[in-house]
């Protein structure tokens, strides 16, 4: 018996469960993140694959070369287009902002700083990566 971690896009028609214990959480600053959050950085909540159940709604996937040349697939609510997750070979990662509790979410690394808003301060003591580490 792990964690239970519900969560759902912004029109309410997708909603998800993960059952268990997420791997961790990172904050990556690139620019894709930028521009498909259309804010600051994105959060990446890693978990396993199997972990995650779609309770209602349906999604909609695309894929995308990112710069290391690997194929992501990115999976979003079609009706709102909030993004769920993105899955790269055996890793999926789920987009943190769309849990139902977000509180208790803590970030174990910034990447792509070189990249970060010069506004945003990471923490002293959390592991930070110029680029992807
Ligand atoms: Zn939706
Ligand atoms: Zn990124």
């Amino acid at each position: 018996m792990g964690r239970v971690i519900d969560g759902g896009c912004q029109c309410g028609r997708v909603k998800y469960r993960v059952e268990g214990e997420p791997f961790g959480l990172a904050v990556c600053h690139c620019t894709e993140c930028q521009r498909q959050s259309g804010s600051a950085f994105g959060m990446s909540l890693a978990v396993a694959p199997a972990a995650f159940k779609l309770r209602s709604g349906a999604l909609k996937t695309f894929e995308v070369k990112c710069d290391s040349g690997r194929m992501k697939m990115c999976a979003f609510c079609p009706e709102c287009g909030t993004r769920i997750y993105h899955q790269t070979g055996n890793g999926m990662s789920i987009k943190a902002g769309t849990l139902d509790d977000t509180s208790w979410l803590k970030p174990d690394a910034h990447y792509w700083t070189m990249r970060k808003q010069s506004w945003v301060v990471v923490p002293d003591g959390v592991a930070q990566f110029s680029d992807d580490g």
